[in-house]
């Protein structure tokens, strides 16, 4: 997306676009659909009623286990994003009401270190999907992340496992979890909590896979199909319940929680 003050251009059709126009649509290009990524808080604001929501554990962050140094020190790369994004780590928890019946709906950032999952997101996952547990309340989890946490190393990794198993139980429980793939979601997000809901819902043209492109032709040695990797590629081959539309998944979340809650 190319700002241009009031304007920007859209990346899929090269349409000029008023911002004001995109914002009052979603953030969805009235001409060609494509639609824009937005950010975790954005997201709750459109899922829950009159936008409001009240937030759990933002008090969480991470402690840095391996004292782990790139091309800058970790901790100083937490303080960068916790600065610019205003968010602790990469997640937002939430409750509140959508169309009147109480959801827990976790949102990823995917400004925040894209949306990696570290430790900090894994525990975070984890509480809400114990709350649902505990008070039989559906949860929604919306994916916008290029996987597991590479600064945390095993420990990110641990994540997985947690929260699978933690999933596992609100199966057993039958309290309905409906996970939401965004633009982009990939990595160890893909292979743990995205996919395993009762409904794996994708957003249009959404980047959704577990390795890229160029490794998966290097190890197999093939070449891979057009639109490989994107939301629709993936419904048609079964690994997706679902493509949504954003201005239509408020009701179709409703809609499925009213089905399973019958
Ligand atoms: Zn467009």
């Amino acid at each position: 997306m190319r700002t241009e003050g009031l304007w920007l251009k859209c990346d899929a059709c090269g349409q000029i676009i008023w911002r004001k126009a995109l914002e009052d649509n979603l953030q969805v290009c009235p001409k060609c659909e494509h639609h824009f990524r937005i950010d975790a808080r954005t997201r709750l604001g459109l899922l829950f009623d009159n936008g409001q929501f009240e937030e759990f554990d933002g008090s969480l962050v991470s402690t840095d286990p391996l004292d782990f140094v790139d091309s800058k020190k970790y901790t100083a790369r937490l303080e960068a994003m916790q600065r610019s994004t205003g968010l602790p780590d990469a997640i937002i928890s939430a409750a509140g009401n959508l169309h009147g019946r109480r959801v827990h709906i976790c949102a990823l950032e995917l400004k925040f270190i894209g949306g990696s999952m570290g430790s900090v997101v894994g525990e975070v996952i984890t509480r809400a999907i114990e709350r649902s547990l505990a008070g039989r309340i559906p949860l929604i989890i919306v994916s916008a992340s290029g996987g597991a946490r590479m600064q945390e190393g095993a420990v990110s990794l641990m994540q997985l496992a947690k929260i699978s198993a933690a999933l596992m139980r609100l199966d057993e429980a039958r309290v309905p979890y409906l996970s939401v793939l965004t633009d982009p979601t990939t990595g160890g997000v893909t292979a743990s909590f995205a996919m395993l809901g009762d409904l794996n819902i994708g957003e249009p043209g959404a980047l959704i896979g577990f390795a890229g492109p160029r490794v998966i032709e290097q190890t197999i040695r093939q070449k891979l199909p057009d639109g490989f990797q994107t939301s629709e590629f993936l419904l048609q081959h079964g690994f997706l319940d679902a493509i949504v539309k954003r201005a239509d998944l408020k009701n179709y979340l409703a809609e499925a929680l009213d089905f399973f809650l019958v």
